[in-house]
């Protein structure tokens, strides 16, 4: 499997693109958020997925930096199935309250003869704490994160041979998720800047966290490979040499800072 980080930055970024990323099995895809708006659709022609062969998408949370995309994203699907340019169905995973807001978004946006796929040929499908559900033929977990600021799930994707891929959405790791997140082969975790800049851009007021937290925590639980993500954007030239260097000084295994349109063999 391939995973295509289309953006790493967090909600606020200008010089890259919002968080987001697709999990992929040859030509079928997995899209994982959205991104704030219309440069999804750009992120995904860079990276050259073709966005008929997304079928499954999931949401973790209702910020606007996550689940505007998705809107770019149903006008793009439902636009072709109005002029029979797509052929299949595509399915939309997330929380209830998430689900909620995309179906009215969709029906308060766009057009009827867009919308009225919806139900049809694209599925909205809530997902409750635990439950699981298979996509690209893996099976999924998905988790509450327990968010304080937005109800947000994240999920664990297992394949065959005992490996994991959790990913835990834009807030730290919570340790009610204990058993999805430790021993991961994989981990996605959010670190908005390095401990040494913390008290420039004052990561805990937002409820994020550092570079060094993040590498401690996947230190804890035995992580084998640390992706860091949704960071903030003012030396993105060197963000990858200087997020690495802290993160080696707290993590053994092996740690990522990812650049936009950035391809990762899982
Ligand atoms: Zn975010």
């Amino acid at each position: 499997m391939k995973l295509t980080m289309l953006g790493t930055g967090n909600a606020m970024v200008t010089e890259c693109y919002n968080t987001c990323f697709v999990l992929s099995e040859g030509q079928r895809h997995f899209l994982v958020d959205g991104g704030g708006g219309n440069t999804l659709l750009r992120q995904l022609k860079g990276a050259e997925i073709d966005w008929r062969n997304i079928e499954g998408i999931f949401v973790t949370h209702k910020h606007i930096d996550h689940v505007l995309g998705i809107i770019w994203m149903l006008r793009m699907i439902c636009q072709n199935m109005n002029g029979n340019k797509y052929e299949g169905e595509v399915r939309i995973y997330a929380h209830d309250e998430v689900i909620g807001l995309i179906d009215q978004m969709a029906q308060m946006l766009l057009p009827e003869k867009q919308s009225r796929f919806i139900g049809q040929r694209v599925h909205l499908i809530s997902v409750s704490d635990g439950e699981r559900r298979s996509i690209l033929g893996r099976e999924i977990a998905f988790f509450d994160i327990q968010s304080t600021k937005a109800k947000q799930f994240g999920f664990t994707m297992y394949f065959d041979d005992g490996k994991k891929l959790t990913c835990c959405g834009d807030e730290p790791y919570n340790s009610c998720n204990e058993a999805y997140a430790a021993n991961s082969t994989w981990l996605l975790h959010e670190a908005f800047c390095l401990s040494s800049e913390a008290e420039i851009y004052h990561p805990y007021e937002k409820h994020h966290s550092t570079v060094k937290d993040a590498c401690q925590l996947a230190e804890k639980l035995q992580v084998k490979n640390l992706l860091l993500y949704h960071t903030e954007d003012e030396n993105l030239l060197h963000r990858k040499k200087l997020y690495e260097r802290e993160g080696a000084a707290y993590f053994s295994g092996n740690l990522y800072v990812p650049e936009d349109l950035e391809v990762i063999q899982i």
